[in-house]
């Protein structure tokens, strides 16, 4: 008999070379194989006579096979294998290509069921590569909703069926970790039928009721874990900030504008639980160009008037060094010092010092705020009173680096006791409020949904014809001809294809050089240059070396050149609407009237719908929005990067089940804080967790 736990590889019918492409899809475990979804289902439930078939018609047939033939194709020597097969009502000619085990299956007289599209030639009815098996035999392959699995690595969804068909009848334990109440109470089948149904699904209906419990039972999971986090941190010891609003006030006197209504009680909601003893743990939600990094400064500010210190973090040395940069500014009329730390930068007392240096300064106390990348997360740099960490963009950190930032705390002077920093998150993604609930379950949340007053909505465009992209080109000339900068973007999509995208991101700018925009200057951004040359580039561009920037994706996030009015998105329709919407805010970040051309690779007018949107609205949210509903949660984060698995992704639309999963979640940890009395929860949580952090 099997368990959950049976490895693979004690499983006589799967080879040696099967159990390699097994591992290579991460299915090690009776269990992995069980959890092995297919992602559809094909229709055979129903048996027809032979006689009643009409060409194109998928179908299943059961019937006596006669005049096997075998033999090769004559033009590509491919295995031929033919027959015939006989019911009450007609004959229909069965064909097979390179099939290997059909030949040898199949004989003569054998009666079996068939499954598959029939088509007609010149003589007449045929069924090419039909599915079939004995038919005293259970429908395994043929005459059911058939599941089809995903086929990658050579395994096919025959194999899947069959061994999960062998794997069900020696599995005696389906150990269920949901609790009976809560399964009743939501109308879901129990592990072992949710299990049955997905693979063995008597009708649509059931392989549906089965999603539905897999969906709930890793939402749930989400959510017992967020719940978790967050009642950790509110046990946890934080340090309540004192406020001093008169120096607070004339901090905030310092800026060259007056905050947004979003700002102000963004920070008010900041302030306040800073001064708490529990830590804070916020996100700050916010579309681009709305302002954080000077929410940020407040919060930076109020703990280096507390004398202690910031941790401001952030994805990529470019990033670091312009929030260095800006928060340098906004800083200048304070005696606080701001610290660079990063894989290449220590910048210390607006000096570059020394690793050791700086360490030793951190850990002494001295700088107050310091700006970095991972690089701040590694084991040797100690902090002597981190108060408060900031991190932008948190998903695009590794999650390992995430736990580094849990553990972060320092020891009180007096009691010698732990203390958690608090703890503000930053996005400049705008997530729908499904997905913050979904993703950042455990934090509380402040919205920043609101821009600076003075910023001209930039007029958006699409450009689909030729004339249209001279026109733009035109516009680019006259716009740099007044002193301004533009920035084109090429596409970079998946990692495997990096090298090829450079190339056209590289041709391209050779064509813009030599062709379009023979006496401008054009920069060339792309994911491959190193750090300090990516930076030098951008460094160059802000410093108006070059009037055009050809960029891949790099540029995605937060990069701040305030003088460039103009962005052209190249092939716009492989990027989603979010992101489209995050490279559009590198423009309009000053007084200029601003511009963005998204140029579609293909014309199609379902792609120019979709684009519409970014010519209509400004408003990240209502994009966010548009953009969960047509490409759904994918969207906003990559299944790796958030380590949500498959169903859960595909769920995360669905806000009354992410609801319910919560209520259940906080009803049973108002019992059970540590789930002592639910063993299999707390055991299938932690594989949850192990298996979620696989990246
Ligand atoms: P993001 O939210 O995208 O990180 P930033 O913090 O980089 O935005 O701010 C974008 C620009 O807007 C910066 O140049 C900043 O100085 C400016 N800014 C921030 N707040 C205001 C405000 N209330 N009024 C005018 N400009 C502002
Ligand atoms: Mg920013």
């Amino acid at each position: 008999m099997f368990t959950f736990d049976t490895p693979l590889a004690n499983i006589p019918s799967i080879k040696k070379l099967t159990l390699g492409k097994l591992q290579r899809l991460e299915i090690f475990s009776v269990r992995d194989m069980l959890y092995h979804f297919p992602h559809r289902y094909e229709d055979y439930t129903e048996i027809h006579p032979i006689d009643s078939l009409i060409p194109d018609e998928k179908c299943t047939l059961v019937g006596t096979v006669t005049d096997i033939k075998a033999g090769r194709t004559w033009k590509k020597k491919m295995l031929l294998t033919e027959a015939t097969l006989v019911d009450e009502s007609g004959q229909i000619r069965l064909i097979w290509f390179n099939q290997r085990f059909v030949a040898q299956t199949l004989k003569s007289d054998m009666q079996i069921r068939v499954s598959g599209k029939v088509s007609r030639d010149r003589d007449g009815l045929i069924m090419q590569n039909p599915a079939f098996e004995r038919s005293e035999r259970d429908a395994t392959h043929t005459g059911r909703l058939v599941p089809v699995y995903p086929e990658t690595s050579g395994l096919t969804s025959r194999f899947f069926r069959w061994q999960l068909t062998g794997i069900f009848q020696k599995l005696a334990q389906f150990p269920d970790p949901v609790p009976e109440e809560i399964l009743d109470r939501l109308h879901l089948p129990s592990l072992k039928q949710a299990l049955f149904y997905i693979h063995f699904p008597k009708s649509e209906k059931f392989a549906l009721l089965a999603r539905k419990r897999f969906a709930f039972d890793e939402m749930f999971f989400v959510q017992l874990k967020a719940l978790q986090v967050k009642a950790l941190f509110e046990t946890a010891r934080g340090n309540p900030l004192t406020c001093d609003e008169t120096a607070l006030k004339k901090f905030i006197a310092t800026f060259p504008f007056t905050l947004t209504n979003a700002q102000k009680k963004a920070s008010t909601e900041i302030l306040a639980d800073l001064k708490k003893t529990r830590p804070m743990n916020r996100l700050l939600n916010g579309d681009v160009g709305s302002g954080k990094t000077i929410v940020a400064a407040i919060a930076a500010f109020v703990a280096a008037e507390n004398g202690l210190q910031t941790a401001i973090l952030a994805p990529t040395e470019v990033l670091a060094r312009q929030h260095f940069e800006s928060l340098s500014k906004i800083f200048r009329e304070t005696q606080h010092d701001i610290t660079l730390f990063t894989g290449s930068y220590r910048i210390f007392g607006g000096t570059t010092v020394t690793r050791p240096t700086l360490l030793k300064a951190i850990s002494a106390g001295i700088p107050k705020i310091i700006v970095g990348t991972h690089a701040l997360l590694q084991n040797d740099v100690a902090f002597d009173n981190l108060a408060l960490i900031v991190v932008d963009e948190q998903h695009r950190f590794g999650v390992s680096q995430r736990a580094r930032l849990q553990e972060l705390s320092y020891t009180s002077l007096d009691e010698s006791k732990e203390i958690v920093p608090h703890f503000l998150s930053m996005t400049a993604t705008p997530i729908p409020r499904t997905l913050t609930l979904a993703f950042f379950g455990n934090l509380d949340l402040s919205l920043l949904d609101e821009l600076p007053k003075d910023r001209k909505p930039i007029i958006t465009r699409i450009a689909a014809s030729n004339s249209e992209r001279e026109k733009t080109y035109a516009l680019v000339r006259s716009e740099i001809a007044k002193g301004r900068q533009a920035f084109i973007i090429f596409p970079l999509v998946e990692e495997s294809l990096a090298l090829k995208e450079i190339k056209a991101a590289v041709a391209e700018h050779k064509r813009l050089e030599e062709e379009v925009f023979p006496h401008l200057k054009i920069g060339l951004l792309h994911g491959r240059l190193k750090a300090k040359e990516k930076e030098e580039v951008m460094r160059d561009f802000q410093e108006k070396k070059y009037d055009i920037l050809v960029a891949t994706a790099v540029v995605e996030v937060g990069i701040n050149v305030p003088n460039a009015s103009i962005i052209i998105i190249e092939e716009a329709e492989r990027f989603g609407l979010a992101q489209l919407h995050q490279f559009r805010g590198r423009v309009g970040r000053a007084e200029h009237q601003s511009y963005c051309f998204l140029f579609p690779h293909q014309e199609a007018q379902s792609i120019n719908e979709r684009l519409k949107i970014l010519e209509k609205t400004t408003n990240g949210f209502t994009i966010a929005e548009a953009d969960l509903g047509i490409r759904g949660p994918g969207a906003f984060f990559g299944t790796r990067q958030s380590g949500m698995p498959d169903i859960a992704m595909e769920n995360l639309t669905n806000m009354k089940l992410i609801q319910i999963a919560r209520e259940e979640a906080k009803l049973i940890l108002s019992e059970d804080a540590l789930l002592v009395d639910h063993p299999l929860l707390k055991d299938a949580l932690q594989k949850f967790e192990e298996q979620i952090h696989l990246e």
